[in-house]
């Protein structure tokens, strides 16, 4: 996937002629310019931290969210797809990394949140998978480390609480700078920005 943000629809359009068909922001505002500019078969992520004043602005269209991160955002999610009557597709974005501005839920919150069954309050909230950070780092095994742990914490929460699910299969882990590493363990999605643009 694209990671188009802070890049103008020009170069977007670029790449859609490329044949690009995935893209993706981190501000709702800069999503819905962007959306309207350009054209209607793009499938737009959301990447970035989701303001739960924001998530109406997404519903019915938005092709995934990557960054689900609390349980308020979940809430949020569900009432209003609910009102709209579609199905937001999410990833539950978990905290993998060593670095205190990067976020998401933890290991254990996310446990819980299965173990709990908690997503049954969330119909209208299809969960797809998990999204990840890593450590932005030199060291490739801290990296690795941490891409592997998510996939097989992926592979945890299907088999062990809902392994009728399908659906629940995207990770998406890496970026310009440690998709390699990603896709080696196991990333479904890498989200590219720089290296599209440079
Ligand atoms: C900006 C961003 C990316 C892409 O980063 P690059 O280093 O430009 O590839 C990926 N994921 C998220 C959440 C981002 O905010």
């Amino acid at each position: 996937m694209v990671v188009s943000k802070g890049r103008s629809v020009e170069d977007i359009l670029q790449l859609y002629e490329e044949g690009q068909r995935d893209f993706g922001e981190n501000r709702v505002q800069e999503l819905l310019r962007k959306r309207e500019q350009l054209p209607g078969d793009i499938r737009w992520h959301m990447i970035g931290t989701l303001q739960t004043n924001k998530v109406k602005y997404l519903i019915g269209w938005i092709d995934l969210i990557h960054s689900v991160d609390r349980l308020h955002l979940f809430e949020e999610l569900e009432k209003r797809s609910a009102r709209a009557n579609a199905i937001t597709r999410v990833l539950i974005q978990i905290y993998i990394a060593q670095e205190p501005t990067k976020h998401g839920m933890s290991w254990a919150e996310t446990e819980e949140f299965f173990r709990q069954r908690m997503w049954e309050r969330f119909p209208h909230v299809q969960i797809c998978g998990l999204m990840g950070m890593a450590t932005y780092t030199s060291n490739t095994e801290q990296v690795r480390k941490e891409f592997t742990r998510l996939a097989s914490f992926l592979r945890h929460i299907q088999e062990r609480y809902v392994p009728h699910w399908e659906h629940f299969k995207e990770l998406s882990m890496g970026m310009s700078n440690d998709w390699q590493i990603a896709v080696e363990a196991g990333a479904t999605i890498v989200r590219i920005g720089s290296l599209f643009f440079e």
